[in-house]
């Protein structure tokens, strides 16, 4: 039992309160880090053992950065600063009892006094159910890996290839979604279509690469303003890519896309942007209706409505209010703001502050010297938006040593257009572990 606080004291007696954290994200890692550690036993459960960066995801698809300089392993980070003193565990959160106020992973069962859920989402195919075993996406690092290794493995075999037409439908690509990860990654392979496809990859003529941006409504990025649309949709058309507006696509079976009007295109390989969904988790011992997108409902202290001492942050939440009628937007920010105001929220042991969303703007770019930067007051656009974008990136990327390895590869591919990155590393045969519930 807890037998005395204050902020300048360490509890006596042994019991500190047990907080537990799924998901290690930018909402988790941020409540952990705030969380008063003398006054609380943290501990954070993730199915990875590393905290990932995913505005950069699309710069590892397209051989931009390597993996490791946008991860960080949490373990490093509970060793350190703020975060010292939480626990980490590796585990897949399957169910939560809230009676018996435990989580179980595919590992062990563990007990909680508070519980946070900030699991973030997953690809959503809206209904789609087979599309995911045909489609790449980008919703993590594993996924952005093998959309890298796709894109290189067709560019060496469209090297050996003799006949034009199969070379063609080797470098079909299509991207689904035109929201800020559908821009950058059609813009990255534009990229490497204008700048190094004729360096690099001698026997392929330009015109035999193909990409094609598929946007459902009427313009590109339109969570941001329409100049910054209007700026992406020309930028995008400088790298040659094929941008199409107002297409829905209902189908993609053997290589053809359908949309909703009947066209069809042939693509053999589809990158799908266009939506996510709350990761699925079971809870019992209390009915938990989910809203829109899959989304727990919170009221304005990120409490799960209905729910004793479990609260939700960052992408999975949904917090509706006159402001924000629908929720607020899925963006790093609102789970860095929340993250820190439902720990003060608990580390002061009350719960007044309600949480208000200060909206610093939004951003993306299309490949170098190029970006859309909407803030509260102006708009940027070209080079300033770029430095701007690069700028806000490295300062939000964890640990000196990425920051670091970020800027040299960004500086080197700037002056050469040339990267050690391109590596093609198919992963070999990996034994099953079956008896320890692993897919
Ligand atoms: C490709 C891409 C580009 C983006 N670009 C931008 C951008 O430019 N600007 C911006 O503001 N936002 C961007 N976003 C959105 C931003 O990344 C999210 O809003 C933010 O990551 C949400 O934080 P979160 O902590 O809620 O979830 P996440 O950051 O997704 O973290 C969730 C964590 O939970 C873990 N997890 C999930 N399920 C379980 C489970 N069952 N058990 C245990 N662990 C689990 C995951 O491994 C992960 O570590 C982008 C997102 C993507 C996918």
């Amino acid at each position: 039992m807890q037998l005395f606080y204050n902020k300048y004291f360490i509890p006596m007696g042994t019991n500190k309160e047990r907080i537990v954290v799924i998901g290690g994200g930018f909402a988790g890692l941020n409540l952990v880090k705030k969380l008063d550690k003398t006054r609380f036993d943290v501990t954070l459960v993730d199915r990875n053992n590393y905290h990932s960066f995913p505005p950069l995801f699309y710069q590892i698809a397209s051989s931009g950065l390597d993996p490791g300089s946008i991860s960080f392993p949490f373990r490093r980070e509970m060793r350190k600063g703020s975060v010292k003193g939480a626990h980490y565990k590796m585990g897949e959160v399957k169910t939560i009892d809230v009676v018996a106020k435990t989580v179980t992973t595919q590992f062990e069962t563990i007990s909680y006094d508070k519980l946070v859920i900030a699991a973030g989402t997953t690809n959503n195919f809206f209904g789609m159910s087979d599309l995911y075993k045909y489609v790449f996406t980008l919703k993590s690092t594993p996924e952005a890996i093998r959309c890298r290794n796709e894109i290189l493995d067709r560019l060496e075999r469209a090297s050996l290839c003799t006949d034009p037409e199969e070379r063609r439908k080797l470098l079909s690509f299509v991207v689904i979604g035109g929201g800020p990860t559908g821009v950058e990654i059609a813009g990255a392979i534009g990229e490497m279509k204008r700048y190094i496809l004729q360096r690099e990859y001698p026997d392929i003529q330009l015109d035999d690469l193909s990409i094609t941006l598929v946007e459902g409504t009427d313009r590109l990025l339109r969570t941001m303003s329409e100049t910054a649309s209007r700026e992406a949709y020309d930028y995008l058309g400088h790298l040659m890519v094929n941008v199409r507006l107002q297409k829905t696509m209902t189908s993609y079976v053997d290589n053809v896309v359908t949309f909703a009007d009947g066209e069809t295109i042939y693509a053999e390989m589809v990158i799908w942007t266009a939506g996510v969904t709350g990761e699925p988790m079971q809870i019992t011992g209390a009915e938990v209706n989910r809203g829109p997108g899959n989304r727990f409902i919170v009221d304005e202290y990120n409490r799960l409505q209905g729910v004793d001492d479990v609260f939700v942050l960052g992408d999975i939440a949904l917090m509706m209010n006159d402001e924000y009628p629908k929720g607020h937007p899925q963006l790093a920010q609102v789970a860095i703001q929340s993250a820190v105001n439902l720990a003060s929220n608990l580390n002061h042991g009350d719960f007044s502050r309600k949480f208000k969303y200060n909206d610093k703007g939004s951003m993306a770019t299309v490949g170098r010297n190029r970006a859309v930067v909407d803030l509260k007051h102006f708009h940027l656009y070209g080079r300033p938006a770029w430095l701007t974008w690069m700028f806000i990136h490295l300062i939000s990327i964890l640990g000196m040593r990425n920051k670091l390895s970020v800027l040299i590869n960004w500086i080197w591919c700037y002056c050469t257009y040339s990267t050690s990155l391109r590596l093609l590393l198919h992963s070999n045969r990996y034994p099953l572990r079956s008896r320890w519930g692993e897919r």
